[in-house]
């Protein structure tokens, strides 16, 4: 079963979930973490793992050979992302704007482009214990998109893992797309706040047009706020689990210690959220 777990924004406690259900599933089953927030990976501060293997992603730019080059101006017209354009002094390629299509080499009429391979990030590989199989995407500062690292990561899903939880980036943008496809579930981490809610509600969206089953954690509640719970019973995705603000648990999170592994309520709380999860899964 692959469970993406993600937030319409950052810092609503994304990580702490996917880590927490990692480490507390990891006791009784086999379990790989795929961290997809691949601009600020932080899983590995929660499970250190043991790092076994590092691989590059790469993408392939356009290099213009400027002597063939006649100035026709066909690749700046089919580059959906201006990141090619045509003086009268020759042709530039701005790297941070291309997404490496490969659409201008296909239709210069001179064959003056070739594409050429340059590192975006890379994905590191290894083990927290034996019963947690881990990975990370890492997106190089700079690069416009984490697609491609994410593609890379998700190439890492072992099938014969019991449960693959995926640690998706923040927001509902092509990466987070890139990290949803092919998930049994998605568990939506949220903040009772209406910044949190109308972040819930643009993530809502987006498992719904994906047609992936989906459930929600509200984090740091304090209750008082009662729209989440509107919001639930009117989508029809339930609250499958709620995290108390509790000062405990947010200093435990400063220290980068998993509160399930601290406080045994938690372990007993996060198998519940799993059981609901799995009945959905197979309803
Ligand atoms: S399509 Fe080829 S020949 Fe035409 S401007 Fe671009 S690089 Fe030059
Ligand atoms: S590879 Fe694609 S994105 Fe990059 S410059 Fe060429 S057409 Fe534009």
């Amino acid at each position: 079963m692959i469970i993406t777990v993600l937030s319409g924004k950052g810092g609503t406690g994304k990580t702490t979930v996917a880590t927490n259900l990692a480490w507390v599933l990891s006791q009784s089953r086999k379990v790989q973490l795929l961290d997809a927030d691949v601009e600020e990976p932080n899983d590995h501060l929660f499970l250190p793992p043991q790092i076994e293997e590092t691989e590059p992603v790469e993408m392939l730019l356009p290099q213009v050979d400027q002597k063939a080059c006649i100035k026709c101006g066909k690749c700046a017209k089919v580059c959906q992302f201006g990141a090619i354009s045509v003086f009268k002094t020759g042709v530039m390629v701005f790297d941070s704007l291309c997404h490496g299509c490969g659409a201008c080499a296909l239709v210069c009429p001179k064959n003056a482009i070739t594409e050429v391979p340059k590192a975006i990030g890379e994905v590191k590989s290894g083990k927290v214990h034996e019963r947690i199989n881990f990975s990370m995407g890492i997106l190089n500062i700079g690069e416009p998109s984490g697609v491609k690292v994410i593609r890379k990561l998700k190439e890492k899903i072992d099938p014969s893992a019991d449960i693959v939880i995926v640690d998706a980036p923040p927001g509902t943008s092509c990466p987070v797309v890139e990290a949803l496809r092919g998930s049994d579930f998605a568990l939506l981490v949220t903040e009772p706040t209406p910044f949190g809610l109308h972040d819930l509600q643009m993530a809502v969206e987006l498992v719904s047009e994906m047609g992936i089953k989906a459930g929600i954690v509200v984090n740091r509640d304090s209750r008082g706020y009662e729209s989440v719970e509107r919001f639930s019973e009117e989508s029809d995705i339930p609250i499958l689990m709620r995290i108390p603000y509790d000062p405990q648990i947010a200093e435990l999170y400063s220290r980068g210690i998993l509160f399930s592994s601290h406080l045994p309520q938690w372990k007993v709380e996060f198998e519940r959220l799993f059981e609901k999860i799995r009945e959905m899964v197979e309803a």
